[in-house]
């Protein structure tokens, strides 16, 4: 490189800083400052919902999500009792989740959901491993997303005309 290429280079980058000085910064002071989450997100964590007049648990151990995973994270022990099923064992392993939300959306009674926690991290990998203790927790603990498994399938189903994701 020659020095008037050298010098096109510095001034070209000089102008480009001075015309970006008066704009205001891009970036927040994070975690002083946080940005509001869109009203539509909804990724993180997962919650098994309860009935909130009983307080029975909702999922009814149709093991719909179970098949539908394309990540096949998720599994389930049936228990018949009371003349309906019951998951025994429930557990999500949420390292291999693609939060694709096909297990929400497939669930017939709205009892798998998706939670707004766009800042959990976690340090051990057991912390990814959901059981249905810790969805039923996560539930109760967190803000729920707007998405059940109803609504998404009004959205999305067949007659809706809105197929396309
Ligand atoms: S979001 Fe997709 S990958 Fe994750 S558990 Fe549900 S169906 Fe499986
Ligand atoms: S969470 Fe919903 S889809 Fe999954 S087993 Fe329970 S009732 Fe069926």
């Amino acid at each position: 490189m020659d020095i008037i290429d050298l010098a096109k280079n510095i001034f070209r980058n000089l102008r480009f800083t001075l015309k970006n000085i008066p704009k205001k910064p891009v970036t927040i002071n994070y975690p002083l400052e946080r940005r509001d989450i869109p009203e539509r997100f909804r990724l993180g964590t997962f919650g098994l919902t309860v009935d909130k007049e009983t307080g029975d648990e909702d999922c009814i151990a149709c093991k719909l999500c179970e098949r539908i995973c394309p990540s096949q994270i998720i599994e389930i022990e049936i228990e018949k009792r009371d003349g309906r099923g019951w998951a025994k064992i429930f557990n999500l392993d949420l390292q291999s989740c693609i939060q694709c939300e096909l297990c929400v959306q497939v669930c017939p009674v709205d009892a798998i959901i998706m939670m707004k926690t766009p800042e959990k991290p976690v340090t051990l990998r057991s912390d990814l491993f959901l059981t249905k203790s810790k969805m039923l927790k996560n539930a109760s603990e967190y803000e729920e997303s707007w998405a059940k498994g109803s609504i998404l399938q009004n959205t999305y189903g067949p007659d809706s005309g809105n197929n396309n994701g």
